[in-house]
């Protein structure tokens, strides 16, 4: 028990954090240059947030939330996603009074209580972007467009963009009615959450994972037949923009969103990872959040990609690259003033840049050259009563074997140049 993290929990190990450290380096440069910014928010909300932000007919607000009373008593929430929080946030700190589009990115941990698996977590990773304030096809198409490069730029292997429109709560309507008509037939087959469904959104039964939901949803009437005039015109402009951009998509009428805020545009990208989990990211318009959340009528529209998907995706195809993570310099010492010398250079010569490593352990020379080529150093010192007095020493390349002598001020030059 002591020894073993929660199930559906990982530890990142310090040999695998490059991975990740590259990830995000890539996903900031990228998001800048599409003229996003980061926003951190808190890793618990009030609960209340979540029932109404990601709505309570879903399966992560019906089943897999981590909830719990804090000593106050209060319903508190670990996030089981990024966009409520942001969305919290902006009306919070009334971001939507600066220049709008309010365009935001977040890399933040999340929270679901689901059955572990190779890329189903219950503590897992999120990149996700938000953008308030444009109702417009033109972002629906930048954020779409801002996912799918990131994913092309790590190498992310086998991808399908596909998209759909759901509509807006008018087109909604006359469909939910079509729907309702459909599954009336099936009621006492489908699973018990979806009996609940059928009434408060039927919508929802089609984004049911049970086989015999999924499978009698494959007959239902295609919300792509009902959609009015206005949100069948926005789609139109978001293939436009989508060709513009040169981002090749196909049309998925059975794509619905797991989240209850989605309207219009919805968009997912899979990978050839197997089952459910090969969906590295998911995404639409919600034009009616920030509305729900208690502020004016704000469009929006974002979408989460997980992290430990695209490392498994990336894995499977052999694109991850190697990380070199080994320190640049080994000093050895024999003896106590060496010892105590080699603290002084050391911080001098991290302070130039160069990663510079020793021991702590007192131990024997043979058994320091041991511990640096453990270690992998690049290059090793060996400092003693000399080598202070004379302010030199043989710096050793340890791939090669070759050794010169230095002026102990001029190592950081060196080895930098090679
Ligand atoms: P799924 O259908 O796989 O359960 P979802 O529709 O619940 O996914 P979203 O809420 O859209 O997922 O989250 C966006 C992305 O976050 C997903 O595409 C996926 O890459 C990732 N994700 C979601 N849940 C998990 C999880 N439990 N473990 C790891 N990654 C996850
Ligand atoms: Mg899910």
């Amino acid at each position: 028990m002591l020894t073993k993290a929660p199930r559906g929990t990982n530890d990142i190990l310090p040999r695998d954090v490059a991975k990740w450290h590259y990830i995000e380096e890539k996903i900031k440069k990228i998001c800048t240059n599409y003229g996003y910014s980061e926003i951190r928010t808190p890793v618990f909300e009030h609960t209340e947030l979540f029932e109404r932000g990601v709505g309570d007919t879903t399966d992560v607000v019906q089943k897999e939330m981590y909830t719990f009373l804090d000593k106050g008593e209060r319903s508190i929430t670990l996030r089981p996603e990024g966009t409520a929080g942001a969305a919290r946030a902006f009306l919070e700190h009334n971001l939507y009074a600066e220049a709008l589009p309010s365009k935001l990115y977040y890399n933040i941990s999340c929270y679901r209580y689901e059955k572990p698996q190779a890329g189903r977590l219950r503590e897992f990773h999120q990149f996700g972007v938000e953008c308030y304030g444009s109702k417009g096809p033109a972002v629906d198409a930048e954020i779409i467009t801002l996912a799918g490069v990131v994913l092309k730029e790590l190498g992310v292997p086998g991808l399908k963009l596909n998209i759909n429109s759901i509509g807006c709560p008018q087109c909604r309507s006359k469909y939910n009615e079509a729907l309702k008509e459909y599954f009336k037939d099936h009621l006492d087959t489908l699973c018990d959450t979806c009996k609940g469904r059928y009434e408060k959104n039927p919508l929802r039964i089609l984004d049911c994972k049970s086989p015999i939901c999924k499978e009698i949803g494959e007959s239902a009437p295609m919300l792509l037949d009902y959609i009015c005039p206005e949100c069948s015109e926005h789609f139109e402009m978001v293939k436009k923009y989508l060709e513009a951009s040169g981002m090749e998509y196909s049309i998925d009428p059975t794509i619905v969103r797991g989240l209850d805020y989605y309207t219009k545009t919805v968009l997912e990208f899979k990978t050839e990872l197997p089952g459910t989990q090969g969906t590295v990211c998911g995404g639409g318009r919600y034009d009616g959040l920030i509305e729900e959340l208690g502020g004016s009528s704000i469009p929006g529209i974002g979408f989460g990609m997980g992290m430990e998907r695209i490392i498994l995706a990336m894995e499977a195809a052999g694109v991850m690259p190697e990380f070199d993570n080994t320190p640049d310099l080994f000093v050895a010492t024999i003896g106590e003033a060496a010892d105590v010398y080699s603290m002084g250079l050391i911080k001098k010569l991290r302070e130039e840049n160069i990663s510079v490593i020793r021991d702590y352990l007192d131990r024997s020379l043979k058994a320091q050259m041991k511990y640096s080529d453990k270690m992998n150093s690049k290059f090793s010192i060996v400092l003693g009563d000399t080598e202070i007095e004379e302010g030199k020493a043989k710096l050793k390349n340890m791939a090669t074997g070759e050794a010169v002598e230095v002026e102990l001020s001029g190592i950081a030059e060196i080895i930098k140049g090679r």
